[in-house]
């Protein structure tokens, strides 16, 4: 049977509980969530067949059609895009969470839009740790405020921070920028309990950190189309 999409899943999966032993983190502290964007629904389905129900997508229309062709699975769906304007009903309708939300404007768009027969949308508050201008994400000192207004929008659950810093080969630069996201998100009143932090690149390092979700495309489903 050549299911590489169920091996891939069954490797990192294992991988995980390893490096979750290996930095002290309880078992099952790190979910995965397959992020699917520009990857094919065939391959969704094969690993959903392998157990994955949390995929991530970056992009509204894709996303939509894909949850069209794969209505028939249970699955769990997450935005980590960019968030525009005119994308919030959709993203508020047809998703559980969202990981990328990184102002006020949008977050008040989604609590208002978020349909009421739904449970609150799951929220992460994307902080630009590295600092790079053309980076997403709210900058560090304004990071206080935003999690202040998000707390009181009801129709919005804020779960976490996420993040997506600079590229490096250097792990203790990994390291070093998942730290300070994991500092911020202990030093808010009350803590914040969900942390996204690593990709393909840099996982291992994350969840040396405190990562409970890690975002693995690459890794899972190979090169993106
Ligand atoms: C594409 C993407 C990922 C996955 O990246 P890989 O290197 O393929 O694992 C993770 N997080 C975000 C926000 C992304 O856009």
């Amino acid at each position: 049977m050549t299911d590489p999409e169920g091996e891939r899943l069954a490797a990192l999966t294992a991988t995980i509980r390893t490096l979750e032993a290996r930095y002290g983190r309880a078992p099952g502290a790190v979910s995965l969530l397959a992020v699917s964007k520009r990857q094919s629904v065939a391959a969704m389905r094969r690993l959903c067949a392998a157990g994955q129900r949390a995929f991530g997508e970056n992009y509204v229309q894709e996303a939509l059609g894909k949850q069209a062709e794969l209505h028939d699975l249970a699955l769990d769906w997450h935005f980590i895009g960019p968030i525009q304007g005119n994308k919030t009903a959709e993203i508020a309708a047809n998703f559980s969470w969202v990981h990328s939300l990184d102002r006020m404007r949008i977050a008040e768009r989604l609590n208002r839009q978020r349909p009421a027969e739904l449970p609150p949308l799951n929220v992460m508050i994307e902080v630009n740790i590295s600092g790079e201008a053309t980076k997403h994400g709210v900058a560090r000192d304004e990071l206080g405020a935003l999690i202040e207004g998000v707390r009181r929008l009801p129709r919005l659950a804020l779960r976490g921070l996420m993040t997506l810093p600079e590229p490096t080969p250097d792990v203790a630069r990994q390291r070093a920028a998942f730290a300070a996201l994991a500092a911020l998100a202990r030093n808010a009143v009350p803590p914040l309990e969900e942390l996204s932090m690593g990709t393909s690149d840099d996982y291992p390092a994350a969840i040396a950190e405190g990562a409970t979700w890690v975002r693995l495309g690459t890794l899972l489903f190979g090169p993106r189309r």
